[in-house]
């Protein structure tokens, strides 16, 4: 039931990005090139971008204030964003629960670029990219006030651990990671289906116990590579030999079973050496 839902969804697609943000501007590059331009161009997705001044009623459009409590710079300040999301979304602030708020509608979520939210990986890509409409809020100055991340946002989402000094960049590269995993989206389905954090089967019990040793080992390395968090195995292209390095012989080889086992191998040591943290809750 779950997956036919899930399937319905992805099928029938046509998804909606609005960002918030006070330069709007900034986004005259990152939407425009590549995946995500072509995503636009054949209406796979929308984006829409909101000056977050628009929001305001006062004369000087202000969007920020000095933090309570003292202290550095200014703090973003909730009503235009507040504001913002409910002409978006056309939900009434009458309609909001005044304690605890999200009457959204489904398939949306409101995500707060923060650097203390939640770190974005591939797998809040692919949950992100299953929904109908993402309103993306872009911090700016100290951030963004507390509430907003309350009473507003569905998701508090970091890029990871370093600080920005605005979330544009962030919801850019949710934008990016989003749609690449559309239906679509990348003309090569294939090429979403196995790469870095491809999902997949987890190592272990698929492996059935009176396989020879080679077949063992052989499906434990494709149920790894597969499990969720491996990264992508090494590309090579033309020229077969650049300033003397040359590409692996087993590439120019044509025999597939021995690529892609080489393949797998790569992926594996690739990943001890750049991301042993992957590993950890897995015996390897
Ligand atoms: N004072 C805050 C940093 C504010 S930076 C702190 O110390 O955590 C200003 C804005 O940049 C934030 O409101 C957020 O929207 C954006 N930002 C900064 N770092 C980010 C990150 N790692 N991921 C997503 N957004 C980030």
């Amino acid at each position: 039931m779950q997956a036919a839902r899930y399937q319905r969804r992805v099928h029938a697609r046509h998804m909606k990005f609005d960002v918030v943000t006070i330069f709007p501007e900034f986004f005259a590059g990152p939407f425009h090139y590549g995946i995500v331009r072509r995503a636009r161009d054949s209406s796979l997705i929308d984006v829409y971008v909101h000056d977050l001044r628009q929001f305001t009623h006062d004369r000087h459009k202000t969007v920020d204030d000095r933090p309570f409590g003292g202290g550095e710079g200014m703090v973003l300040k909730p009503e235009p964003l507040f504001r913002a999301v409910e002409t978006i979304l056309d939900v009434a602030a009458a309609e909001q629960n005044e304690h605890d708020s999200h009457k959204w509608p489904s398939e949306t979520a409101v995500v707060l670029l923060s650097a203390s939210g939640k770190v974005f990986t591939q797998e809040t890509a692919r949950r992100f990219a299953a929904l109908e409409r993402i309103v993306l809020l872009c911090g700016r100055y100290e951030g963004v006030d507390e509430r907003v991340a309350e009473h507003l946002a569905t998701d508090e989402v970091s890029i990871g651990d370093f600080v920005l000094s605005g979330g544009e960049l962030a919801a850019a590269l949710v934008v990016d990671a989003v749609t690449r995993l559309l239906p679509g989206a990348l003309g090569n389905e294939a090429s979403s289906i196995r790469e870095s954090f491809s999902p997949g089967r987890k190592p272990g019990p698929e492996v059935e116990p009176r396989k020879v040793q080679a077949e063992v080992e052989n499906e434990l390395i494709k149920s790894v590579l597969a499990a969720p968090g491996l990264l992508d195995y090494p590309h090579y292209t033309r020229p077969a030999d650049f300033r003397g390095w040359k590409v692996p012989d087993v590439l120019l080889s044509g025999d597939h079973q021995e690529i892609r086992r080489w393949r797998e191998r790569c992926a594996l040591e690739k990943t001890r050496r750049n991301r042993p943290d992957l590993f950890s809750g897995s015996n390897l």
